[in-house]
């Protein structure tokens, strides 16, 4: 049954990206698993689609379109496989930012090409030596008249080799107290001078997905491009990862039910000692656990898509969402690899992808542990 936030203009729209994934992207994941990126021709025929950026103003292309788009694109992503999910970054976490803090000019700039996908985004904060602690990030921005002169180093960063458009968490203020009131954003665009692609990295999963190094030596942006204001950076990033770490949550339920459902095909047509796996008692109990734990996951992520959706805080919410569903996920590939038994290690079985996918959801937009602090904090809070 759908949830109720899906209406119909919702179910038109989960349709026509179905269908557009079964033809553009279902046929040729593989090839872009071996080839280690999807290819930039993809992006722009989404755009042409009109999936990119719904959630924009129609006056810059978009639709003006409510969370439930959202919700459904990346669900449909997923379904494929979580190699897409610089799709939904781009949609749903770094564009936002534009969307939010940008200047009208700015938005003018760079949101109709967001849309088009003729500009791809990624959102920098990651570097070699700091990750969950954002606020002692090192890359500095110094202002030299018109420009900031950005020096430093990112990792792990989304969409790194395509993006046209990087949000760069960097240092305005290297001296400040405390440290985080000196961060900002700022838009780095490609060709700007000074600015460089590293590595593009190897992976344990999402082969097929851009994840890369991008580096700053004297890079020269213009002041414009400065997102909101100075020193607001790592304000507007807390606030934006109620609906980052949504996404994962979202995203991490839908591979364990497409693990599940595989699964369950699976032992239905295995046999053993005369009779189908899906006969043994294990089987089914193993079975029945995990789709007792997806079932709480999915009414827990459709509770706070309905909070999310109607502007509630729930931070708190969903950090326990985050690493719950996440860490479901992790167990349900464990299980489902189980029931495979050895055709589950076996690269020609998509449990396989799954089980080497699934584990960075755990980690990326703040691991779990990060997520157990918050909770901890709000719990002992005065
Ligand atoms: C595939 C992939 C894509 C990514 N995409 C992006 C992207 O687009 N943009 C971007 O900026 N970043 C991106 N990241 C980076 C990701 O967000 C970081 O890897 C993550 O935040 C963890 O930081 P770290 O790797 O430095 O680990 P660390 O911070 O070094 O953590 C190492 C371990 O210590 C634990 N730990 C750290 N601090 C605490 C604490 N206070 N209490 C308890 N335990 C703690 C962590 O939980 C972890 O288990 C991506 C990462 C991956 C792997």
């Amino acid at each position: 049954m759908a949830a109720n936030y899906i209406q119909n203009e919702h179910k038109i729209f989960r349709e026509s990206v179905r269908k557009f994934l079964e033809k553009e992207a279902v046929p040729y994941y593989d090839q872009w698993e071996r080839e280690g990126i999807i290819p930039r021709e993809f992006w722009r025929k989404f755009g042409n689609q009109g999936f990119l950026c719904p959630n924009v103003d129609e006056k810059y292309g978009g639709l003006n379109a409510d969370f439930a788009y959202s919700v459904i694109f990346n669900e449909e992503l997923e379904r494929v496989g979580t190699s897409l999910i610089g799709l939904g970054l781009h949609n749903d976490i770094v564009v936002p930012y534009i969307i939010e803090y940008g200047s009208e000019e700015q938005k003018q700039r760079w949101l109709p090409g967001c849309v088009s996908g003729e500009k791809v985004t990624a959102i920098a904060m990651t570097e070699p030596g700091a990750g969950s602690d954002l606020a002692n990030i090192k890359t500095t921005a110094k202002r030299e008249g018109d420009y900031y002169i950005l020096n430093g180093e990112k990792t792990f960063i989304t969409n790194g080799i395509h993006s046209d458009i990087v949000v760069v968490a960097c240092k305005t203020d290297p001296n400040a107290v405390p440290a985080y009131k000196g961060i900002s954003l700022i838009v780095v665009e490609r060709g700007t001078p000074g600015f460089f692609r590293g590595k593009k990295l190897d992976k344990v999963g999402l082969h097929g997905q851009d994840t890369a190094e991008l580096i700053f030596q004297d890079a020269c942006v213009p002041v414009t491009n400065l997102l909101g204001e100075e020193g607001k950076g790592f304000y507007y990033m807390m606030n934006k990862l109620q609906q980052e770490r949504l996404i994962i949550a979202i995203s991490a339920q839908v591979s364990a039910e497409e693990m599940l459902r595989m699964t369950v095909d699976y032992v239905k047509n295995r046999k053993a000692f005369g009779k189908s796996i899906s006969q043994f008692q294990n089987t089914q109990f193993k079975i029945a656990e995990m789709a007792t734990e997806i079932k709480l996951g999915r009414n827990f992520v459709d509770d706070l898509i309905i909070k999310h959706m109607n502007g509630e805080d729930v931070v708190t919410q969903v950090s326990m969402a985050k690493w719950w569903i996440t860490d479901m996920a992790k167990r349900t590939a464990a299980e489902c690899m189980q029931l495979h038994g050895g055709y589950g290690f076996m690269e020609e079985y998509p449990i396989a992808r799954r089980y080497r996918d699934i584990p960075v959801a755990a980690i990326y937009a703040g691991t779990n542990q990060i997520m157990k602090n918050i909770i901890a904090k709000d719990l002992f809070k005065d």
